[in-house]
């Protein structure tokens, strides 16, 4: 179809798509994160929904208490050995396909934390998808890792979790 015939229809308000692109679209327009928060960086996550930030533009301000009404997990903070297994649990809860973001030094790489009651990065823990880098990572830096997230989500490539799974050969 040429760009005139479908600015035509478009005009006529008919909008074609595959039902693929449709479902990627309606995922990425509603990531919901858990409400979880470890240590400082937690802070600079809450404010992504004020009104200066306004995570709302795409979809993503609505943080559930319950880790079965949420597919996107921030990781918000240093992971310690005793919080690991239940950073796990809540992510096992959460509904498929899932999400996790890694924000800042610590939840990535252990940051200053190079001790044995931090784990050393959360990717030891869960599939990471997304890694956002600083101490602390601005909101501005966080909202810039969900858009690459949605990026991710509106090319229809998979979790993190199910490429690891499809490297082990379908094994979970
Ligand atoms: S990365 Fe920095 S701001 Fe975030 S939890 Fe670690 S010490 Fe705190």
């Amino acid at each position: 179809m040429g760009l005139n015939s479908a600015q035509k229809e478009v005009e006529r308000g008919i909008l074609l798509t595959t039902v693929d692109k449709m479902s990627h679209w309606a995922q990425k327009s509603s990531v919901w994160p858990a409400t979880f928060g470890l240590a400082c960086c937690a802070i600079e996550m809450m404010s992504v929904t004020s009104s200066r930030y306004d995570l709302a533009r795409f979809g993503s301000e609505a943080f559930r208490a319950s880790p079965r009404q949420a597919d996107l997990m921030i990781v918000a903070g240093r992971v310690s050995q005793k919080m690991a297994p239940v950073l796990r649990t809540i992510w096992e809860q959460m509904p498929e396909p899932k999400w996790v973001i890694s924000m800042g030094a610590c939840a990535s790489s252990g940051g200053v934390f190079d001790n044995y009651a931090i784990i050393q990065g959360v990717d030891h823990v869960v599939p990471v998808d997304v890694y956002v880098p600083g101490c602390p990572p601005s909101p501005e830096a966080l909202m810039f890792g969900i858009l690459k997230l949605r990026e991710k989500i509106q090319m229809g490539l998979p979790p993190k979790y199910q490429e690891v799974a499809m490297a082990r050969g379908g094994a979970s």
